[in-house]
């Protein structure tokens, strides 16, 4: 591959232009910003490689789906990624315009330049200096591109039943990815579920003086209470039969955490900890990080928060919780735990709302696609890749891969100080252009593995 890593280190500044007229484009699913722009931008640019891709539609966002024959007619390559953006929101926090894609200090600043333009392009421009250098691709690709990732893939599995055939390959390569920052590419096999829940409790038609709180039960002490009987103090999730599901973590996939180089110290600095939950460390910290479920309260809204002083006692109350999941979770079977667990302690008052649902997933972490992409890390990056069996994290991966049988692996050209979903979002350049360079790799040791 040394003529086509050449040739990318050539052509690195029209790759990194590139990434910065989509950084420029906004596509803010969750404001209907700029997706129609996105699109058409994403099918200019798919012309140039010789890819006429088809516009999905959906009852929301396009599905933009592309596929292009290879040398290996046998063998086939999935890209999936997004191209909507998160808000930019809160913009003061920003240094320079989110979507002003500035270059500063050998990164690019702009909301989705890791997530997900850069990691999108990385696999395009993959396709192009491999036409460029060595003509027809080694086997073939198919593309698939979605606009709504980032409000929760409402639409990803409407399209992956009606459109089975375009699901159908022998590896899937999925967006995200991360790098530690000196460190080694993280290569993903898997990812937790989610559960995401309002708790809602109403005890009056409106806030009241606060002398009532003598006679009228307050909304947020019930949640309060409520919340209480949900966790211990040792962090351990008290809802009934919350944990009967949840599968031991076999040999193999503790023995992965082993080799994973956590550095917890440098996590607590740049966090501001003082400590992990329960004074954790080493391979029982991580075993809690990727293995186990949690249940986290997002946020809690009642009453007054505003300056001074104000005696009133809130007539509603509610709270956010994300419960993240691990195998064999289910979403609506853990919120039918939550209603039953409530009903049985008289927290009948509580509505339990369910906002959205994703369940775990994880692939064969023996599969040949996963072993392919496991082993070009090295010749790009120069060191072996660190395996995670499972991120702490969620993406629809599930409803995706499980019914077509998918073995989904995620690499991709982010760190661990992107800011992905928060201010100053960046990427950096040499991160993008090694993705690059891994993208091919992948593709021409896939054919003939
Ligand atoms: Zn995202």
């Amino acid at each position: 591959m040394k003529q086509l890593y050449d040739y990318v280190d050539a052509h690195r500044d029209e790759y990194i232009a590139l990434l910065q007229k989509f950084c420029r484009q906004p596509s803010i699913s969750a404001q209907n910003v700029g997706i129609k722009e996105m699109v058409d931008l994403i099918v200019k640019e798919l012309a140039t490689i010789q890819i006429t891709p088809e516009i999905v539609e959906t009852s929301g966002n396009p599905i933009i789906y592309g596929e292009i024959k290879g040398k290996n007619e046998n063998r086939t390559l999935s890209f999936y990624n997004h191209y909507d953006v998160q808000p930019p929101e809160p913009l003061e926090e920003w240094k320079s315009d989110p979507f002003g894609a500035e270059i500063r200090d050998g990164k690019l600043y702009a909301r989705g330049a890791t997530d997900n333009k850069g990691s999108l392009l990385s696999r395009v421009c993959a396709i192009k200096a491999y036409q460029a250098v060595y003509g027809q691709l080694p086997l073939n690709i198919k593309l698939i591109y979605e606009g709504e990732e980032e409000v929760g893939s409402p639409h990803l599995s409407e399209f992956a039943h009606k459109y089975p055939d375009r699901l159908k390959t022998d590896g899937f390569a999925w967006e995200g990815g991360s790098k530690q920052l000196d460190g080694p590419l993280e290569v993903g096999l898997g990812v937790k579920g989610l559960l995401y829940i309002e708790l809602r409790c109403r005890t009056a038609v409106s806030d009241l003086h606060s002398s009532n709180a003598a006679i009228v039960k307050n909304p947020a002490w019930r949640l309060v209470h409520a919340l209480a009987t949900m966790k211990d103090a040792n962090d351990r999730v008290t809802i009934d039969g919350f944990y009967d599901s949840v599968k031991k973590p076999t040999d193999y996939e503790m023995d992965c955490l082993k080799t994973l180089n956590f550095r917890e110290d440098k996590t607590k600095e740049r966090l501001g900890l003082d400590g992990f939950i329960n004074d954790l460390t080493g391979v029982p910290l991580l075993e809690k990080l990727y293995y186990q479920p949690t249940a986290n309260i997002a946020g809690f809204k009642a009453g007054y928060l505003g300056d001074g002083a104000k005696t009133v006692m809130p007539g509603n109350a509610v709270v956010k919780m994300d419960l993240r999941l691990v195998p064999d979770q289910k979403p609506d079977e853990i919120l039918k735990l939550v209603r039953e667990h409530l009903d049985r302690r008289g927290f009948t008052d509580i509505e339990v709302v369910r906002l959205s649902g994703e369940p775990p997933f994880r692939a064969n972490p023996e599969c040949l696609f996963a072993q392919t992409v496991i082993k070009c890390v090295e010749p790009v990056y120069g060191m072996k890749p660190e395996v995670f069996i499972s991120s702490s994290g969620t993406t629809a991966m599930y409803q995706f891969c499980h019914d077509a049988g998918l073995d989904a692996v995620m690499f991709g050209a982010g760190n661990e100080a992107s800011n992905i979903h928060a201010p100053n979002e960046n990427i950096i350049l040499e991160d993008y252009i090694n993705a690059i360079k891994m993208a091919a790799t992948v593709m021409e040791e896939f054919a003939k593995a």
